[in-house]
């Protein structure tokens, strides 16, 4: 029998091509991957790992790998209950779901909230990884602008209104990044937080309150949750993934008892990554964790300092950029005829990777911006990389 290998109809909400490009994925060792939105591996409480895997194995034997674990994913959800209170979260553990990072939170979020036409809006710019997510749930996306202090909720507030006037359909999802927003860098003022919150009351939607940057503040500042606001109509995501290390892939979910047991029905009876909640259960009981945030926050705070300075002084007037108060990126605005898109590829030729404004929006716009990253890099490799992607421009300007 010969075999004729026919196209397969695949779901049309899978995406046919991955977003990037290879100059943004930016795979070459050479190249100074300003695009990558990842922590420095330096910061991974490495030994601290190691000694707790151990000791999971050790102290609890083969119960430390049964699907319900030995207790570690009990301890690790207090560990997070009792931390949300800093952001002025009042929650008990059954209102926690830990799941495999915080992208598989967004995920069972869409599920359980988004039916396939519902619309969700997002900020403009915006994660990416949260949009792709609510395209394959199948909604309707739209965008609305952030200024230097976050989501302008002003505008969310007249599109309410301006829908319930012509009677067009509400939105089920608001997806808002409150603590240096990926790829913004701002935070959403106190004031805005407050009255998304009461708008999430007043027209019934749900807000998906993505927290995964809140401790790595460079000030040590801290503005109560939206969460806090709105503890029935908000879903409130963090994750490990920036403090520990991403590839433990743990990373949780809060919001009521109701909205959690049906997230929850997605796990099938099983949990999320027991072993890696043994482990961080063992590291979160000995690891001194202010000390470590406080080193992790000192270090990218200088790779900040020393990339906000080589920008100063490799661009001068020709960009601006709000200088972030934690995180991990500057959003660079050119001026505005450019097009970031257009000298990505130069860049990466010349060594140093980016990642051109247009990925973080919706609709077609953002090209006069780029997204930095100084997580990742050593300050040696941020002053080349912004001399680099200066060359780049300069090129691209001249052309
Ligand atoms: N939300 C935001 C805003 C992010 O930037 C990321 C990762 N870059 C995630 C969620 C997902 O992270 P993880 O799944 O590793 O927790």
């Amino acid at each position: 029998m010969t075999t004729v290998l026919q196209p397969f109809p695949y779901a049309k909400r899978v995406p046919a091509v991955t977003p990037m490009g290879a100059a943004q994925a930016s795979s070459s060792s050479d190249v100074i991957p300003f695009s990558y939105g990842t922590p420095t591996s330096d910061a991974f409480p490495y030994d601290g790992l190691k000694e707790a895997a151990l000791k999971a194995i050790l102290d609890h034997g083969r119960d430390a790998l049964q699907y319900a674990g030995a207790g570690g994913p009990q301890v690790v959800k207090e560990w997070i209950a009792q931390r949300s209170a800093l952001r002025s979260i009042d929650v008990t553990t059954e209102q926690v779901l830990v799941t495999y990072g915080s992208q598989q939170a967004i995920d069972y979020a869409a599920r359980t909230l988004l039916e396939p036409g519902d619309h969700a809006w997002v900020e403009a710019p915006t994660y990416f990884g949260a949009v792709s997510t609510f395209r394959s749930s199948e909604a309707l996306i739209t965008s609305f602008p952030i200024d230097e202090d976050g989501l302008q909720v002003d505008l969310i507030e007249k599109a309410l209104e301006e829908a319930v006037r012509r009677k067009h359909p509400l939105p089920k999802l608001v997806y808002c990044m409150p603590n240096f927003q990926n790829p913004g860098g701002v935070v959403l003022s106190l004031e805005r937080r407050r009255k998304l919150a009461e708008l999430a009351y007043q027209y019934n939607f749900f807000i998906l309150e993505d927290d995964a940057y809140v401790e790595l503040t460079f000030t040590g500042k801290h503005l109560p949750a939206i969460y806090s606001f709105a503890p029935e109509r908000v879903i409130y995501l963090s994750t490990f993934s920036k403090i520990i290390a991403p590839g433990i892939r743990l990373g949780w979910a809060i919001g009521s008892s109701d909205v959690i047991r049906r997230m929850n029905t997605f796990f099938q009876g099983s949990k999320a990554s027991v072993f890696s909640q043994e482990i961080a259960a063992q590291l979160l009981q000995h690891l001194p964790f202010d000390d470590h945030l406080e080193a992790l926050a000192s270090r990218y705070r200088s790779s900040r300092d020393v990339m906000v300075d080589s920008l100063k002084a490799n661009f001068g007037e020709e960009v601006s950029f709000q200088v972030p108060e934690g995180g991990f990126f500057i959003w660079l605005t050119f001026p505005e005829d450019v097009d970031t898109g257009r000298f990505v590829q130069d860049a990466y030729e010349r060594g140093v990777s980016f990642i051109d404004g247009s990925k973080f929006f919706v609709r077609p716009e953002g090209a006069r911006h780029a997204r930095l990253s100084f997580s990742y890099c050593t300050e040696e490799q941020i002053r080349r990389g912004v001399r680099l992607l200066a060359e780049a421009y300069q090129a691209y300007q001249a052309s």
